[in-house]
C-alpha cells in the first residue's frame, strides 16, 4: 500500500452501491485501498471480492457462513470475522479514513454510530440512518469532528451547488425524483401492480428495498428528512418536483432567487466518487452527458394523493421526535411485506399510517428510545400484516 492511498471500509460491499464504490475504487487504485468490506449473507460474492481486493478485513454478518468464506480466505492474508457485533468492533481500526455506509435500512444505525465515535469520515449511503436519528448522529459528527459527506444523487447535488456558499443563505432546496415506474398512474392501477412491476425502475439499478421505495415515492420522503439533517433546514424548505430523466440530481434556491443544479446522466459512481474524493475532483471514464441526448428535460408536480407516502413522511418530519423512526421501522416492514407478497402495493401507506397513530410518541428520544421505537413498531406491524382482512391486502 501507498501511503497515499485512502483506506477505505465498506459497510454492505456486496450490494448496488457497495459494488459500484469497489469499481470507484478499482478505478482509483492509486488514491483508495478497499481494508474492511462487510456482507449480510451474500458470502460468494464476498469472497470473490476479498479475493479481488485483498482487503484487511472481511466480515459477514450471517454466522452461519462464516466457515465457508474463512475456508475460501484461507490462502490469503484477509482477516474473516463474523457477525455484526464485529463490525461496531472492527471500524475503529486506526488505519482507517472513511466509512462508506451502503448497508441497508435500520441496521447501518449502531455501526455508523461506533464509525463516528471511532473519529472516521461517513461517506453516507444508508439514508434511513438519518431519516431515524438524524439529530443524534448529526451532534455525535459535529461533536467528534467527523464529516458526514452524502452519497445519495440528490444531496451530493445539493452538497455540490453548495461548495463555496457556506456564507450564503439558502431559500430552498428542490429535490428531484424520478417518480418511479408508477408516475402518473392512479390508485385503481396501484391497487393491483406485483412487485416485478415496482421493482422495474425507469433510470437506476439499485438494492429491491429503495427500488420499491422509489416506486412508491418513499424514498423521496426519506430524503427529505435526509436532507433536513444534512443541511440543517426546515421541512417546508425542502421541494420535491418529479423530473422523470433525472438528469438534474437536485438543486439549490439561494435567497437572492438564484438557482444553481446539478447534472449528469444517472450513475451513482459519481456521487460516490466525490464523496470519496471530496473536496477534490478527479478524472474517471463515466460515460459523459450531453445535452443534445435529451431535448426535453421536464418537471411536474408529485401526486401526493396518489403517493401518500410522501405526504406521510413531511408529516413525521414535523412531528419529530422517534415519528421518523417509527415511519422508518414501519416502512421496511411494510416493503418486505409486499416483497413477499404479503400486502399490496397501497397497503404500504395504510400499515405506515397505523403505526404512526399507535406506536408510543416520543418528542426527545435518547438512542435506546430509538432502538425500542424500532422494535415496538416492527413488532405492531408485522403483528398488523397478519391481521390485515384478506381484501385488504390488495388495497
Ligand atoms: P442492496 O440491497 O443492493 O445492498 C445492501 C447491502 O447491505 C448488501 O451488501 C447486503 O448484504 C447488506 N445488508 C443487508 N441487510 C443487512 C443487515 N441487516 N445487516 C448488515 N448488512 C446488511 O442495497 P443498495 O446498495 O441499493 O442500498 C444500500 C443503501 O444505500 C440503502 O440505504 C439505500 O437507501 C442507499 N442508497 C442506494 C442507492 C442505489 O442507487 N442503490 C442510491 C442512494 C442511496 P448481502 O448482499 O449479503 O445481503
Ligand atoms: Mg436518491
Amino acid at each position: 500500500m501507498s501511503n497515499q492511498q485512502k483506506n477505505i471500509a465498506i459497510f454492505g460491499s456486496t450490494g448496488s452501491i457497495g459494488t459500484q464504490t469497489l469499481q470507484v475504487i478499482k478505478g482509483n487504485g492509486n488514491l483508495f485501498r478497499a481494508f474492511l468490506l462487510t456482507a449480510h449473507s451474500n458470502a460468494d460474492l464476498l469472497i470473490s471480492q476479498a479475493i479481488e481486493f485483498e482487503p484487511e478485513y472481511v466480515i459477514i454478518c450471517d454466522q452461519s457462513k462464516y466457515l465457508q468464506v474463512k475456508e475460501a480466505l484461507a490462502h490469503l492474508p484477509v482477516n474473516v470475522l463474523a457477525g455484526h457485533q464485529a463490525i461496531i468492533d472492527t471500524v475503529t481500526h486506526p488505519d482507517i479514513a472513511v466509512v462508506l455506509t451502503a448497508m441497508v435500512g435500520f441496521a447501518g444505525l449502531e455501526p455508523t454510530i461506533a464509525a463516528i465515535k471511532a473519529g472516521k469520515d461517513i461517506a453516507l449511503a444508508n439514508k434511513e440512518t438519518l431519516v431515524v436519528a438524524g439529530e443524534i448522529v448529526t451532534a455525535l459528527a459535529k461533536q467528534y469532528g467527523v464529516k458526514i459527506l452524502p452519497v445519495d444523487s440528490e444531496h451530493s447535488a445539493i452538497f455540490q451547488c453548495l461548495a463555496g456558499e457556506s456564507a450564503n443563505p439558502i431559500e430552498k432546496l428542490i429535490i428531484t425524483a424520478s417518480g418511479g415506474p408508477f408516475r402518473g398512474r392512479g390508485l385503481d392501477f396501484l391497487a393491483n401492480v406485483s412487485r416485478e412491476d415496482a421493482l422495474k425502475h425507469p433510470n437506476w439499478v439499485m438494492g429491491a428495498k429503495i427500488t420499491i421505495d422509489s416506486a412508491s415515492l418513499m424514498n423521496k420522503g426519506l430524503e427529505v428528512i435526509e436532507a433536513k439533517w444534512l443541511f440543517d433546514i426546515e421541512a417546508d424548505q425542502i421541494e420535491v418536483i418529479v423530473h422523470p430523466q433525472s438528469i438534474i440530481h437536485s438543486m439549490v434556491q439561494f435567497k437572492d432567487g438564484s438557482i444553481k443544479a446539478q447534472m449528469g446522466l444517472p450513475d451513482m459512481k459519481l456521487p460516490i466518487q466525490y464523496a470519496l474524493t471530496y473536496p477534490s475532483r478527479v478524472q474517471n471514464d463515466f460515460k459523459r452527458f450531453s445535452f443534445t441526448d435529451y431535448p426535453n428535460l421536464t418537471f411536474e408536480k408529485p401526486d401526493l394523493d396518489t403517493f401518500r407516502n410522501l405526504n406521510l413522511a413531511y408529516m413525521a418530519l414535523k412531528q419529530g421526535g422517534n415519528m421518523p423512526c417509527i415511519i422508518n421501522a414501519a416502512n421496511e416492514i411494510a416493503v418486505a411485506g409486499f416483497l413477499n407478497n404479503s400486502i399490496g402495493f397501497l397497503a404500504m401507506s395504510n400499515l405506515i399510517e397505523e403505526c404512526m397513530q399507535h406506536i408510543t410518541y416520543i418528542a426527545q428520544p435518547t438512542l435506546t428510545d430509538y432502538l425500542n421505537t424500532d422494535k415496538e413498531t416492527r413488532i405492531f406491524a408485522q403483528n398488523f400484516i397478519q391481521k390485515l382482512p384478506l381484501k385488504a391486502i390488495h388495497y
